[in-house]
């Protein structure tokens, strides 16, 4: 069939060398130039013209827990993908834990994948997951193409995942070397957890203080020194103690390959705000005080933290009771990440382009999906046309996970998901999900 192609016209197109207007062409699904504003569409393409919404490369949301099989009450790829694909993310890649089978072994992840593969409504690829005993199963897994494999050093909150041992972890880690992978980390520190006052009853603050910052610190500092030693790719998720981020900047300095990313509700919301009882609120690590979080606008600013990803990770709402020891730990945003942070992004006088950055160009990176991440010819055409002036108020009705339980429930945001576009077909139409056109992803070998 002949693809006459699209042109996408808009006054705010964040490129990969900066803003303007300009004329985006579209042909079999890829960016195939990025024009001026006022050119002519190539023969027969169909213009859209977007007027001062901006267009943005379509996010890719690497940290995202689907749930599914096995806990699909909780979330599956239909409901995940639909609300990525309202909230301007056209990429997930889905977390190992919580499915049932977890994604530690070849079978489980071609379960997951026959799985998700009719679901999708935006492009899915998978973590693998490293627990104790799994060493062999790592190079299959990475050849099967996962994006690398994610672990805890503390429980994960669900049995069928356990954390590894120090021991555990040098000899995956050591594997995933040899492989030339990227380990992922849950980093928090087991015997400072354990040595805190274990959370209970309604209480933020005994919650905050039963995940002290030190356990964060204390985790990376151990993780930097295991990736000089093996020079090993290894990546700090959800990171929210700030004063981890010296460290990781000194690691960096000196050549350790170390990334790290936060995530919108470290980033916008602060412990001094979350009302008592509102486990909506709770996830591990935590939210912590204002102060915190200034500091870590700072690391983004200073490129210390790469990128900014949701941790979608919801449950159904009776998980949420009013004790914060005993709710699910876990923050739904996939929907609404780029309006949150952009909200305060903008409070702060950073821009779009560096929000586009933060949640599109620099996790596709860290899983090295060269056709994802920017726009410019070569690209997958995945855009979210965005609204930035307008705001809304955010209605859990309005929401397309399975459980709408959200920490942002009647907050006013700025930024507007007018539409979003998946290999140039568009997904979503205010807030509308439309067909399931996802695609399954594996990782790309490197150039
Ligand atoms: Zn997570």
């Amino acid at each position: 069939m002949a693809d006459v192609g699209l042109v996408l016209r808009s006054t705010r197109v964040i490129t990969s060398s900066g803003v303007r207007a300009a004329s985006v062409a579209v042909a079999g699904g890829r960016i195939t130039a990025v024009l001026p504003h006022q050119a002519q569409p190539p023969g027969g393409a169909r213009l859209v013209d977007l007027g001062d919404d901006a267009l943005l490369p379509g996010l890719v949301d690497t940290h995202v827990h689907v749930n599914d099989p096995g806990r699909t009450a909780w979330e599956g790829f239909t409901s995940a993908t639909r609300a990525a694909a309202a909230g301007g993310v056209t990429t997930l890649i889905d977390m190992p834990l919580n499915s049932i089978p977890p994604t530690t072994t070849v079978r489980a992840l071609e379960a997951k994948r026959a799985v998700a593969r009719p679901q999708a409504h935006v492009d899915v690829g998978f973590w693998g997951g490293a627990v104790p005993g799994n060493v062999p199963e790592l190079k299959p897994l990475h050849q099967a193409g996962v994006f690398g494999f994610k672990c805890f050093l503390l429980p994960s909150g669900v049995d069928e995942f356990p954390q590894l041992s120090p021991a555990e972890l040098d000899a995956a880690l050591a594997e995933i070397a040899d492989l030339g992978g990227l380990l992922v980390v849950h980093a928090e520190d087991p015997r400072l957890i354990a040595g805190a006052a274990a959370p209970s009853g309604p209480r933020y603050a005994d919650f905050l203080a039963s995940r002290p910052r030190e356990a964060e610190n204390r985790a990376i500092a151990g993780l930097i020194a295991l990736a000089r030693r093996h020079r090993a790719r290894v990546h700090v998720l959800h990171l929210s103690s700030a004063e981890a981020l010296p460290l990781i900047a000194a690691a960096r300095r000196e050549g350790v390959r170390i990334t790290a990313e936060t995530c919108p509700h470290f980033l916008t919301l602060t412990a001094e705000e979350v009302p008592d009882g509102a486990t909506e609120f709770k996830c591990c690590p935590p939210i912590r005080e204002a102060a915190n979080r200034d500091a870590l606008w700072a690391g983004l600013a200073d490129t210390t933290l790469d990128c900014v990803v949701s941790d979608h990770s919801p449950c159904t709402a009776d998980l949420k009771s009013a004790d914060f020891g005993r709710a699910w730990g876990g923050i739904a945003s996939l929907q609404l990440g780029l309006p949150a942070v952009w909200t305060e992004a903008r409070r702060r006088g950073h821009t779009l382009e560096e929000v586009a950055r933060w949640m599109s160009t620099a996790p596709a990176q860290l899983v090295g999906l060269r056709t994802k991440g920017a726009i410019e010819p070569g690209r997958d055409a995945d855009f979210a046309v965005l609204a930035p002036e307008e705001s809304f108020t955010v209605r859990p009705a309005d929401l397309h996970h399975r459980n709408p339980v959200t920490a942002y429930a009647g907050k006013t945001l700025y930024g507007l998901v007018r539409s979003t576009w998946l290999r140039g077909t568009k997904i979503a139409d205010h807030g509308t999900p439309t067909e399931p056109t996802g695609r399954l992803l594996e990782r790309q070998p490197e150039a």
